[in-house]
């Protein structure tokens, strides 16, 4: 027995499904989790000691590569002069400030503590600002955790098999319309039926947790055109996409403007950080500046801080960066897809820059009813086959593969050598 089965058979009994977060449990792959000792660069390593290229780099944060020494550095100083004070901090400033000066749609800021957090205050700040009820969500699209959003809401939940889930009140999500992804007919029909009620439209700019479905010519446009028209706050959920698809995310990948925007993810490179922010006139709803009350007591932690600000600078500075992720992603993804085409195996393969997803259906994918024809059998099989084999990859069909810097000609390589025995087996 591998010690990560070892420490899974001890977590089982402590911990609720052995994780503490649904998708690494393995589950819908059929398998028992690897635990992780440690990482470096492209690869992580197992409990065994077994190394792997790893293409989930934390669900995106870290995009410099794993155990990046500057980072490091950044939050062992920060550390030295205490963790946490309960109190305003320079650094909280210089976060923000660096923020606003770079992203401009953002005029403002507040500092959460994950993606879920910031998800769900900015759906509050927009409720405040707007004071209507009814927000629209599309349907494969995840912004976490919270009740109102536990609605069609892809990923872990998904995978799950838990399409809403137990423990919701009806209440809690009566104000949540769902509407078709890449389908702006589905969301004029709710703007119609909902007249003058709709506090919101929440997108992921590119769904990245039903897998990887790209935004159609036009879609985000639409939203942005629709939302200016009818008085509702358009909110792009970058938890992904933000400082991934560009440094200003799918708002300078696109040339659209949310009014608000969420962070997540890479903004904390590792640390547990959210954010959201956007026009100066709704985000003076929150608290204190109004009365949206949202609160944190960890919030703008300056060790996080410190990661987030160092990683943010990073990629500012070295737009190459996003360069040499476009060119891994083209090779790794374009690479695939010609193996495809060679073995004669109908799948489909999505991608954009980093983000990339493998689906089990000889259908094209552009919204959660397609995501959801793959074959999740098949998909469990590849997953198997690749693990096995030294490569890592997220253990669900509707999660995406996340590049990193570190990733090289090396690994995008001897990923394809071992994807095409698989499709030779
Ligand atoms: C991961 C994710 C979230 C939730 O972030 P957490 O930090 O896990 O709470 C929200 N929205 C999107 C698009 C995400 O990918």
């Amino acid at each position: 027995m591998s010690r990560s089965d070892d420490l899974f058979n001890r977590a089982v009994k402590v911990i609720p499904g052995g994780v503490n977060s649904p998708v690494r449990a393995y589950g819908s792959v059929g398998m028992t989790p690897r635990f992780v000792e440690g990482a470096t660069g492209p690869y992580i390593f197992d409990a065994d000691s077994k190394k792997y290229i790893d293409y989930i780099c934390s669900w995106g944060p870290m995009i410099l590569g794993h155990n990046n020494q500057d980072i490091l550095k950044a939050v062992i100083r920060k550390a030295e002069s205490g963790l946490s004070f309960g109190a305003a901090t320079e650094i909280e400033v210089e976060m923000a400030e660096f923020i606003c000066e770079n992203i401009p749609s953002v005029e403002m800021i507040r500092m959460v503590n994950s993606g879920t957090e910031a998800v769900m205050s900015a759906i509050r700040a927009a409720r405040g600002y707007t004071g209507k009820n009814k927000i629209i969500k599309f349907a494969g699209c995840y912004h976490g955790h919270s009740d109102a959003l536990l609605v069609k809401a892809g990923s872990g939940v998904m995978t799950a098999g838990v399409p809403d889930s137990a423990g919701v009140p009806a209440g809690c999500t009566q104000d949540t319309l769902t509407a078709v992804y890449n389908d702006l007919e589905s969301v004029k029909a709710l703007f119609e039926e909902f007249s003058g009620e709709i506090a919101a439209v929440i997108v992921e700019p590119v769904a990245a947790n039903m897998g990887v479905v790209l935004p159609a010519p036009g879609f985000l446009k639409g939203l942005r055109d629709i939302c200016t028209q009818e008085g509702s706050v358009l909110i792009f959920d970058e938890v992904i996409t933000g400082f991934r698809l560009a440094f200003g995310g799918a708002q300078e990948y696109f040339g659209v403007q949310a009014d608000l925007v969420t962070y997540g993810k890479i903004i904390g490179a590792g640390m547990p950080v959210g954010a959201y922010g956007g026009k100066r006139e709704i985000m003076e709803m929150v608290a204190p500046a109004g009365n949206v009350y949202q609160a944190g007591t960890l919030s703008g932690n300056p060790v996080a801080m410190a990661a987030g600000i160092t990683q943010l600078k990073i990629l500012k500075e070295h737009p190459e960066i996003y360069t040499h992720m476009e060119e891994t992603g083209k090779a790794l993804f374009g690479g695939m897809e010609r193996l495809l085409k060679e073995t004669g195996k109908p799948w489909t393969m999505n991608s954009i820059g980093s983000l990339g997803c493998l689906f089990f259906t000889s259908k094209k994918v552009e919204n959660y009813e397609d995501a959801k024809a793959s074959d999740t059998k098949a998909f469990a099989e590849y997953f198997q086959y690749m693990l096995e084999h030294g490569v890592h990859l997220a253990p669900s069909q509707f999660e995406a593969i996340f590049l990193s810097n570190a990733h090289t000609e090396e690994t995008t390589q001897e990923t394809l050598r071992i994807f095409e025995q698989f499709l030779r087996r």
